[in-house]
This record gives C-alpha cells, sequence and structure tokens, in this order.
C-alpha cells in the first residue's frame, strides 16, 4: 500500500453544506463561511475514513483531483 495519499477537493456547485464531512474528518475539511465545506489539506488523510466519506456525502461532492 502506498502512503502517499491522493489529493481531493470538494466541487463547489455540488456541496450542499451539510458539514458531515467537517463533523468526520476536521482536520481535512472546513466550513468556507458561504454554506459548503472545502479541503484544508489532502496529506495524511486516513484513506478508508476517507472514502466512507466521500460515500455517505449527500452532494458527492468530494473528489479525487
Ligand atoms: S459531506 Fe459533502 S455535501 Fe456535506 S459539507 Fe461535506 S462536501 Fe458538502
Amino acid at each position: 500500500m502506498s502512503d502517499e495519499t491522493r489529493e481531493f477537493f470538494v466541487d463547489q456547485d455540488l456541496c450542499t453544506g451539510c458539514g458531515d464531512c467537517i463533523k468526520a474528518m476536521p482536520e481535512h475539511f472546513e466550513d468556507t463561511g458561504e454554506d459548503t465545506a472545502d479541503v484544508t489539506a489532502s496529506e495524511g488523510a486516513d484513506a478508508s475514513k476517507l472514502e466512507k466519506v466521500m460515500k455517505e456525502c449527500p452532494g458527492k461532492a468530494i473528489k479525487w483531483k
């Protein structure tokens, strides 16, 4: 398994601002203050946790770069 983390981002047009990703991984997501979330840092993200957050994102807004 590679320890390199692929970079990911939030598609601002798809994000509903539910905040689930921020709750699940506060070290990687933050509130933009405009009813959306954004990625603060891709580095070191737990891959299985991230995949779960991606799958459960209601807007399917978290994507790989
Ligand atoms: S889980 Fe998805 S829809 Fe909810 S805030 Fe995060 S990116 Fe936006």
